[in-house]
């Protein structure tokens, strides 16, 4: 893959809340940093859950990084020695996110993006969709799901709140499975109750 670099490239990891994205991130970017290649951190400014300044990943693991208010900011902040870009909370940006991540990787940076792929109803979030398509390479990793313990690919939202933009942490989230992630909007729209039951796996093992 490093041969990709010269040329400039996308890269995202995504997944549901509490899968790793950040931690991955800061892998890649340890990496780079190891091959004395200048990085560049940058997380949009609404997520200050654990640190104005730093990436910090549900582990504890951080990096400096620096916030910025819209997707252009990266633009302006770039440093001519950057080689290697990574963005953290990328599904936060509005859509020009598309064009500066573009073109980045046509001035030849490698640029690392996470973020989540879906949203709290289990939607497609914001400009996740069209980077993925546009990504040289994709990683879609898995959390571990609260009720059974299976691979978790959605991000259950444990408050009525219907904001798409709800920053939280164990509180307010959990990873599920496909089948213990519950559309809370849908149930209420159809005026049912939430589903209470257990569901059973059907079979085998489901460790991860
Ligand atoms: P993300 O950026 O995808 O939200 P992080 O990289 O911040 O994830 O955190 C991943 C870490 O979260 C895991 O290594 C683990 O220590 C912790 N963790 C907490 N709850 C879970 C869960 N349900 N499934 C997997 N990891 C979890
Ligand atoms: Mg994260």
């Amino acid at each position: 893959m490093s041969h990709q670099y010269f040329h400039g490239s996308i890269e995202v990891v995504c997944g549901p809340m509490f899968s790793g994205k950040t931690e991955e991130l800061i892998r890649r970017i340890k990496r780079a940093q190891i091959a004395k290649q200048r990085v560049q951190i940058f997380k949009p400014a609404i997520d200050i859950r654990y640190d104005k300044e730093d990436v910090v990943s549900h582990s504890s693991q951080a990096v400096k990084s620096e916030p910025v208010e819209n997707s252009v900011e990266i633009l302006l902040k770039l440093k001519d020695s950057t080689r290697v870009v990574a963005i953290d909370e990328v599904q936060f940006f509005d859509d020009n996110i598309i064009m500066v991540v573009t073109k980045l990787a046509a001035r030849g940076y490698r640029v690392i993006c996470a973020g989540l792929d879906l949203d709290y109803r289990a939607q497609p979030f914001g400009p996740m969709p069209t980077l993925l398509a546009l990504a040289d390479e994709v990683m879609k990793i898995h959390a571990i799901c609260t009720v059974c313990g299976a691979p978790a690919t959605r991000t259950q939202r444990l408050s009525a709140h219907k904001e798409r933009f709800l920053l939280g942490e164990t509180d307010a989230y959990e990873a599920r499975c496909r089948g213990h992630f519950q559309d809370n909007d849908e149930t209420e729209e159809q005026g049912q109750l939430p589903l209470q039951e257990e569901i059973k796996p059907l079979s085998g093992s489901l460790t991860n």
